[in-house]
């Protein structure tokens, strides 16, 4: 049953850019290094320490921006957001207020499992700015003070701000899954949430039909969201908290204002946290070190034309040009574009595009997973994997015995050809299985009696005792002979 209320969230996705160095210094971004070790006067905020953009982090925004349908302004501009923090020692971010480098785009998604329609998200804006430091808490060590490391200060973020056009957790977290592989197809983000690459905070409330009207309950903003699993039980709980809360203080609902949760994933729950500051509580204003930034449509034009094929055009090519099933186009799409073109030399090669996809959906990312293997690891070519699938189709290969055949090519790195001699494997002729036929329905007269009584279970002891007498039959190829023969008079 639908619960009886509307959950509408919105989501607020940072983005670390892959760039080599900082937004307005040439620090290195890279994670791991021993804190403090990459910092500088402007990162630090040193008095009279100039920032200057790093340019490709611009480009990798921009891209991302045209890559989510957004509108990109002729113009826009730094500001200064203001607020005091232990890990922000310049005490401003520098970020993006009024002209962000991109609004009103959206992002489409949809559901394999078809739980939602698919469905158009829009996107408010995606902005760039800088990260703050971190706060190091050593409790565990038992004691009581904290540190901070400024390695991260000034990383550059792009900022992605969702309309609150999300109606439940799975279309939260199908908008997360998409737009992380969306980063990865062109190459802007490595995405690593272990890493901090990508950090979400979800906005969420309900709309309750209620005496023939509707009420809204306050808007709650949850933090330390670590992963989509985490996103998932935040919001399914966040739901059901509100609408307790609703009903057990009944209409008295009023203008409170917006709240901060934070989830804490080993209790499974959200706690209140300080509440959220308005935007003029950080008293935004120009930074007037940055001059603005232009971008011209030739700009943006080269920013379309490096994004190469998005996994929205992948998935309906795969469909429409191979003829897959939506849910196999996903499965490949959602692998990664390494995967997708080790597929389509596959389908290629052997001419057959649904084989092709059922081994590679199944064997190859089954041997993936139990190798701890990635697709440019793996050990069988896709001409290999080609010829194992056309050796199939010939018949040189029968349906069975092709599994040993993979096992034997990915352990030694062989060919089709010859996994089957170490195998043993002979083709098997079309007379010689006819006679074999022939005699075991000879010899057993009550399985012919119940084939021709209907009861076609019956065939699988044939097609046992066939195969033991030579594991090289097809078993479909034994069933249709038995068949035709015990109809034709057995
Ligand atoms: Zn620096």
């Amino acid at each position: 049953m639908s619960p009886p209320y509307a959950t509408v969230i919105g989501l607020e996705v940072h983005v670390q850019l892959a760039t080599q160095s900082k937004l307005f210094c040439r620090c290195s971004t890279r994670f791991g290094a021993e804190p403090n070790t990459q910092t500088c006067p402007v990162c630090i905020g040193m008095p009279g320490a100039l920032p200057v953009m790093n340019r490709r982090a611009y480009e990798l925004a921009l891209k991302t921006a045209v890559a989510l349908n957004c509108r990109i302004p002729p113009l826009t501009k730094w500001d200064r957001k203001q607020y005091y923090y232990p890990d922000l020692p310049k005490g401003y971010q520098i970020s993006q207020y009024d002209l962000p480098m991109s609004s009103d785009g959206y992002l489409e998604i949809s559901d394999p499992k078809d739980r939602f329609p698919p469905k158009r998200i829009g996107i408010i804006r995606a902005h760039l700015e800088e990260d703050a430091g971190k706060s190091i808490h050593d409790e565990a060590a038992g004691k009581a003070d904290s540190e901070i490391d400024l390695n991260r200060a000034g990383t550059p973020l792009l900022e992605i701000v969702s309309e609150p056009d999300l109606r439940s957790s799975a279309e939260a977290k199908a908008f997360l899954q998409e737009l992380r592989l969306l980063l990865t197809y062109i190459g802007v983000s490595d995405c690593n949430m272990q890493e901090g690459s990508l950090r979400v905070d979800a906005n969420v409330n309900l709309h309750i039909e209620t005496d023939g009207r509707q009420v809204a309950t306050p808007i709650v903003e949850i933090k330390n969201l670590n992963s989509f699993r985490a996103v998932e039980r935040a919001l399914d709980y966040e739901a059901q908290r509100q609408y307790r809360q609703w009903q057990q203080t009944g209409q008295k609902l009023g203008d409170a204002p917006k709240q901060t949760r934070g989830w804490d994933d080993a209790a499974g729950l959200t706690r209140g946290q300080r509440s959220k500051e308005e935007s003029s509580d950080y008293r935004y204003f120009p930074d007037p070190d940055l001059a603005p930034v232009t971008t011209t449509p030739e700009q943006v034009a080269a920013a379309r034309a490096s994004l190469g094929e998005l996994p929205a055009a992948l998935r309906s090519r795969l469909i429409s040009e191979l003829g897959l099933s939506a849910y196999d186009a996903d499965v490949l799409v959602n692998q990664g574009r390494p995967l997708v073109d080790y597929y389509l030399a596959v389908a290629d090669q052997c001419g057959d595009a649904k084989a092709a996809c059922n081994w590679v959906t199944q064997d190859v990312l089954r041997a993936m997973k139990d190798g701890g293997l990635s697709i440019e690891s793996f050990p069988l070519s896709a001409p290999r994997l080609a010829g194992l699938i056309s050796a199939i189709r010939r018949g040189d290969l029968p349906g069975p015995r092709s599994r040993e055949a993979f096992e034997v090519m990915l352990a030694s790195s062989r060919d089709v050809e010859s996994a089957i001699a170490e195998l043993g494997i002979e083709k098997v002729d079309e007379s010689a299985l006819v006679e074999l036929c022939r005699e075991l329905l000879a010899a057993n007269p009550r399985i012919v009696a119940d084939i021709e009584a209907g009861k076609m279970q019956a065939l699988g002891a044939l097609i046992g005792q066939a195969k033991k007498r030579n594991p090289n039959v097809d078993p479909n190829r034994v069933r249709e002979i038995c068949l035709e023969l015990a109809k034709g008079g057995g």
